[in-house]
């Protein structure tokens, strides 16, 4: 039996419904009302992405900081059945990193969006660096350079090295 404190468990249950949790619903609004088209937990990229934007040639994902071991202090450690979400998580940051390489290899712009930067008073500043990132990226391709950079942008900014597991 595992034993949750209100915040774990709370993340767990926002990760069952992990296609529309808030911070995703915000984004979508927001990209919106900039303007911008999307497709949302598109299949025909790998690990079905949650937002993608072909204008400009960019995936948003999405990433709980629980699930996916951002390092914040959202990435909370379970008192008990350590090896099982261990062995988890090891499989969600082993999966992100296996998709983040795919996308690259076709030729997608990616912004990481943890989670921990889209609620309470950082959404507004998120999305609007985000908003303001793709605008700089889709402006830079119609400029028609003969190769095009990729472009990869975290939010929050990485401090260090995701922990998969251990204290
Ligand atoms: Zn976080």
């Amino acid at each position: 039996m595992d034993t949750f404190s209100p915040e774990q468990r709370h993340r767990c249950m926002s990760n069952i419904r992990s296609k529309n949790t808030l911070p995703e619903i915000l984004m979508r609004k927001r990209l919106f009302a900039c303007g911008w088209r999307f497709r949302v937990c598109d299949k025909r990229l790998q690990g079905k992405p949650d937002v993608v934007i072909p204008k400009a040639k960019t995936i948003i994902d999405v990433r709980g900081c629980f699930w996916h071991r951002h390092g914040c202090k959202d990435s909370t450690m379970p008192k008990s059945n350590i090896a099982f979400w261990v062995e988890k998580w090891s499989k969600n940051v082993k999966r992100d990193h296996g998709n983040e390489v795919a996308w690259r290899d076709v030729g997608w712009n990616l912004i990481i969006a943890w989670q921990c930067s889209l609620e309470g008073v950082k959404v507004d500043h998120t999305l609007e660096r985000i908003c303001a990132k793709i605008e700089l990226w889709t402006s830079e391709c119609e400029i028609g350079k003969p190769r095009r950079i990729l472009h990869r942008m975290e939010l929050p900014k990485p401090i260090r090295k995701a922990k998969v597991g251990g204290a």
